[in-house]
């Protein structure tokens, strides 16, 4: 299909310094959980970005000295000249497509944690190390901050060798140039602190010094949190990071704003921020300087994308999730199939891969981080040799995704759901507040699948052994997905308790009556508790919410949740109790003990809802195993988890359909001479 023409001007090639991107489309700096120990994966899964059409595809974090480690997570490293060819991977790859490669180049400041190179850290002050504590960042004297100035032009010049087109000074996200800028970190007494021209100082001789280095060929961007986000007394929007723009405004060769001091600031998930959510605090950036400006928003709609262009609010489209979820978003707009983009749904599962030190995953997108392991394209896939049927049963997340790749190998597929309407725990999880984007990991697939004609919907069929007897597929695959437990097994308590009158979030979402107070008793520490809490508070319950963990929700510390959910929670008036495990209930109210000490206190209670382990829904599987009929289980209905791993599960399924099941590749050490 030709491009929609209201959509060229995405299309338009950017120049930036002394280079050119091909179009508008800028996938920013992200973390992929690779690092320097994975060049090859890390290589892969940007070369697939460019091949989608990325005009400009970036690096994650890249450290330019030992002084910088932020192990255990996974960073890239050019500390010396034996980490340049494992990076030129990346750029050749990136280059093969015809887009550009940018490398954030990387100083944690007090930070980094130095884990691995034991090397003390450094900082503008004296101050505790912000992650790993108890390590002590050293205050940087004149001579410290001349080798910094150092570390940056040589690892500058090494970026160059490798083949990179930007060269990023990384000025954001609490790292140590910004913390040099930040009155909250600096309260040096020298040039280098005091009046924001002196806090400012280190950032410019930064830039000044990699255009030196490598500015004859290579573009210079500066990526600057212009807020971040602790009101007057630090940076912010109105006030000096507005400041910062003016005094350096045509030094870089392109600006890359964004909200930030903490990580979690500018990759809010969906319950946090809506699609270009940054908008209010970066707008004012294009109207200082005459240099091209990115920043990121989520943005998976090409007209919200048209309208920052030509509103001015910047002259890229930055994204790193919507890239993750959709590599190939920018082609699609540009070949008219825009209604085939694969959006991002806000759920931050990616940024749980990165904070659990594995490699980069995506809810949407099952085959990202699996481009060199497995082998796997986001779009293209092996026709399965014989066209044979399957009948896929349970049309929640996995059934969806196992019929459409099933689908697009060329089988002959049927989808049969019990329920009216396709989408199993989406419909009754996309209610709760802040959530209704994760329709969009059902929507994608039924779009994708009514253009295939070998694939077949059969809403309100419940299937029993006799049907699917009859049915005579070729293969049989059950996706009949997982219920909430009753008996309160969950990750702390592990044996069972009969408490009948209990309900689970599979009832309250049923419509189950509610009497307040109600207590929420959280073991399992993902969403769902801290999403109910919120919910049952808004609909005017007096809540309590009970976990066996230090905070609420304790697991969304992996998706930058945490903090947000809290504050949102206290704000809301839930009463949190923190560190306590369920006993019994009667008589009104609950026994909780604490974890530590076991000793009990009482809890006025009206409705519990216990939100503790889920147990897979396998009455089918087990009658089709006393009929001897074959089946495949995937997604919850085989070990309830994620959606995201529901998706994976359904598309290794399919993908491995009449392939051998080998373990995914890894990147062994070469063994040279010692
Ligand atoms: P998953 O996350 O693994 O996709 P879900 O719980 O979201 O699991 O979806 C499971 C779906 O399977 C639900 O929509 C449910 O209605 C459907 N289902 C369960 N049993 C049957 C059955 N016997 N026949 C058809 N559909 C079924
Ligand atoms: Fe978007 Fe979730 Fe995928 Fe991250 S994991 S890119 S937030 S859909």
């Amino acid at each position: 299909m030709p491009r929609d023409p209201r959509y060229d001007i995405l299309f338009e090639p950017v120049r930036i310094g002394p280079v050119t991107a091909p179009n508008r489309f800028y996938q920013t700096p992200h973390a992929t959980g690779f690092g320097w120990q994975r060049p090859q994966s890390g290589a892969a899964l940007r070369g697939v970005k460019a091949e989608g059409g990325w005009g400009v595809v970036c690096t994650e974090y890249c450290s330019i000295h030992p002084s910088s480690d932020d192990s255990p997570y996974a960073f890239l490293t050019l500390w010396d000249d034996d980490d340049i060819a494992p990076l030129a991977l990346t750029a050749e790859a990136i280059h093969a497509h015809g887009s550009l490669a940018g490398i954030e180049l990387w100083h944690g400041g007090s930070h980094a944690s130095n884990r691995m190179t034991r090397v003390p850290g450094i900082a503008p002050d004296v101050q505790p190390a912000l992650y790993h504590l108890p390590a002590t960042a050293r205050a940087m004297d004149l001579s410290d901050i001349k080798a910094f100035r150092g570390w940056q032009r040589d690892a500058a010049k090494r970026a160059k060798r490798a083949g990179f087109d930007i060269v990023y000074v990384y000025a954001g996200h609490d790292y140590l140039p910004f913390q040099f800028l930040s009155r909250r970190s600096n309260q040096r007494g020298d040039a280098y602190g005091g009046s924001l021209e002196n806090r400012v100082r280190l950032l410019r001789e930064m830039i000044e010094d990699t255009k030196e280095a490598v500015g004859d060929t290579c573009a210079v961007a500066v990526r600057l949190a212009v807020d971040e986000l602790h009101g007057p007394e630090g940076i912010t929007s109105e006030g000096e990071g507005r400041e910062i723009i003016e005094m350096l405004a045509e030094l870089p060769d392109l600006w890359d704003v964004n909200v930030a001091g903490a990580l979690g600031n500018d990759s809010r998930s969906a319950r946090f921020s809506a699609e270009g959510f940054q908008e209010e605090n970066i707008a004012f950036v294009k109207s200082l300087t005459s240099k091209p400006v990115v920043s990121v928003g989520r943005f998976t709609s090409p007209d919200r994308m048209v309208s920052q262009i030509r509103r001015g609010v910047q002259d890229f489209i930055g994204a790193a999730r919507p890239s993750i979820a959709d590599p190939f978003l920018p082609a699609k707009i540009r070949d008219g199939r825009e209604d085939e983009i694969r959006e991002c749904i806000g759920c931050n599962i990616c940024r749980a891969a990165n904070n659990e030190g594995v490699g980069l995953r995506c809810t949407q997108n099952p085959t990202m981080g699996e481009e060199w392991r497995r082998g796997w394209h986001p779009e293209r896939i092996a026709v399965y040799p014989k066209r044979q049927k399957a009948l896929v049963i349970g049309g929640g997340p996995a059934g969806l995704e196992a019929a459409l790749t099933l689908g697009r190998r060329g089988l002959e597929v049927s989808l049969a759901e019990a329920g009216d309407t396709f989408g199993g725990r989406l419909l009754r999880e996309a209610t709760l507040p802040g959530l209704s984007t994760w329709l969009r990991v059902r929507d994608w697939r039924i779009t994708m699948i009514d253009k295939l004609p070998n694939v077949e919907l059969f809403p309100a069929s419940r299937m029993g052994t006799e049907d699917i007897a009859e049915f005579g597929a070729d293969h049989v695959v059950l996706a009949t997905g997982s219920q909430w437990r009753r008996d309160v097994v969950g990750v702390y308590a592990i044996r069972p308790l009969t408490l009948p009158d209990a309900l689970t979030p599979d009832d309250v979402f049923a419509g189950a009556r509610i009497v307040g107070p109600v207590v929420i008793y959280d073991d399992e520490h993902y969403f769902m508790g801290g999403a109910l809490a919120e919910r049952l508070s808004g609909q005017g319950h007096t809540v309590h919410y009970v976990t066996t963990a230090a905070v609420a929700s304790s697991w969304t510390v992996m998706t930058n949740e945490q903090d947000f959910l809290q504050a949102r929670l206290i704000e809301a008036g839930v009463v949190i109790h923190p560190l306590k495990a369920l006993k019994a209930k009667g008589n009104g109210e609950m026994r909780l003990t604490c974890v530590y000490t076991g000793r009990e206190e009482a809890l006025p209670c009206g409705t519990l809802v216990l939100c503790t382990g889920r147990l897979p829904e396998t009455d089918l599987w087990e009658a089709l195993q006393t009929k001897g009929i074959q089946a495949t289980r995937i997604g919850d209905c085989l070990a309830p988890s994620s959606i995201a791993d529901a998706v994976h599960s359904a598309h290794r399924y399919a993908r491995l359909l009449g392939e051998p099941d080998l373990p995914p590749r890894r990147e062994r050490a070469s063994h040279g001479p010692a």
